[in-house]
């Protein structure tokens, strides 16, 4: 059994080059991992299933998530879904993602705005941005994710700033998936009213990411592993994590990526973690089926509620990358968040533009359907953070 207590000094680098999981070093690389995955046998299911639920051990994850636990989904199900209601009610928070530019530096070969696409391309203007904003908020949103491309010389920290400043009266929640900055700058961010910070690392595994990020500043891997620290560490509230989902193995993705929320809910215990679960899908010039490690839906469900069964208090998020139906069956498995009548395209809300968009949307029901759809599975839909308004 491995020691986590052991490695609490450390940062999240060594954590995962000590445990094999970023793919390239220590005891146990990759193909240990998924060796003991594969020796994971139908008792070890069944002695971790009858364990208290909502604590993370490592072992406890590499169980649930193994092969072996396929057959017992239906269980595994049950327990997220009791354990969800138990700790946030039959509640599914809703927001809208506001996409504020897509000309980008970055080159990852996954996304449709990559610098290499030949696309019509925009940036918002704060005017524009606003305008869009306004329509979000009149569908009912107060919770709005700001996602830009990485484009520091339009989409800097000043126009954040005053961005944020224009709409924290009409949003109780703001927080925002951009690109990496420094704590100072995480700082004025956080104070100009964004309390959320949203990264995905992508992939854990090294040399996958150094293949799938080819050129620009995201090719870093270790500034964009540390990059959750400089924000949850300058009093981000919501620290959202994730890896694109079928990039590699789903599993040891879901291992490493554990152990990263594991570790910063230790370091910074006031921001709360959330896991989202972005599967490939289309986009300009992409073809999802060019990725070798594409997740079934009976994949999506094990991981969505092995982290649940984990991670009891953590958020799980899902977006309208997902078809109508399957989302309508995920929300009764420990989701507590989704977007809803997303546009992944500036100035989309408006019709501002017509521009590319990021990928392209599966579940298009508008925000009034979603909340109808929600109503009749017994399930509250919550426009408002009112935890924001209790911290105040
Ligand atoms: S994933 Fe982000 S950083 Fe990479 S090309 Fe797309 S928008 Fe740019």
């Amino acid at each position: 059994m491995i020691d986590t207590q052991k490695y609490i000094g450390s940062d999240i680098a060594t954590i995962l080059a000590q445990k094999g999981l970023d793919g390239n070093s220590g005891p146990a690389p990759k193909g240990v991992w998924l060796d003991k995955l594969k020796a994971v046998g139908k008792n070890d299911v069944e002695r971790v299933l009858n364990e208290p639920a909502g604590v993370y051990r490592l072992e406890r994850l590499l169980t649930l998530v193994s092969p072996a636990a396929q057959d017992y989904l239906e269980q595994m199900a049950q327990i997220a879904h009791q354990l969800t209601v138990q700790r946030f009610g039959k509640t599914i928070r809703l927001f809208a993602p506001l996409y504020l530019s897509n000309y980008c530096v970055n080159s990852c070969m996954y996304c449709g705005f990559s610098k290499k696409h030949d696309f019509k391309r925009t940036r918002l203007t704060i005017d524009q941005a606003v305008r869009d904003a306004d329509i979000i908020a009149g569908e009912g949103f107060t919770d709005i994710l700001l996602v830009s491309s990485e484009d520091r010389k339009f989409i800097g920290v000043d126009y954040l700033e005053e961005l944020a400043g224009r709409l924290r009266d009409k949003f109780s929640s703001i927080s925002m998936e951009i690109y990496r900055l420094s704590s100072e700058k995480y700082g004025r961010l956080f104070r100009a009213g964004i309390e959320g910070v949203t990264i995905f690392q992508e992939t854990y595994d090294r040399k996958l990411y150094e293949y799938y990020h080819p050129a620009g500043p995201k090719a870093d891997y270790d500034s964009r592993l540390r990059e959750p620290d400089d924000f949850a560490g300058a009093g981000m509230r919501q620290t959202g994590l994730g890896v694109l989902l079928g990039l590699n193995d789903w599993r040891v993705e879901a291992l490493a990526l554990a152990e990263h929320a594991h570790y910063l809910m230790k370091r910074y215990w006031r921001s709360q973690v959330s896991f989202s679960f972005p599967r490939m899908r289309p986009a300009c010039e992409v073809e999802a089926s060019q990725f070798k490690h594409l997740l079934s839906d009976k994949n999506l469900v094990q991981m969505i509620t092995a982290l649940r069964l984990c991670f009891a208090d953590a958020g799980l998020v899902i977006s309208t990358r997902e078809r109508a139906k399957l989302r309508d069956n995920l929300i009764k498995l420990g989701i507590t968040k989704m977007s809803a009548g997303s546009k992944t395209n500036p100035g989309g809300y408006s019709g501002q533009t017509d521009v590319g968009e990021q990928f392209e949307v599966n579940d298009t029901r508008s925000a009034a359907e979603i909340s109808v759809m929600l109503k009749s599975n017994g399930l509250e839909p919550v426009w408002k953070d009112w935890d924001k308004a209790y911290i105040h």
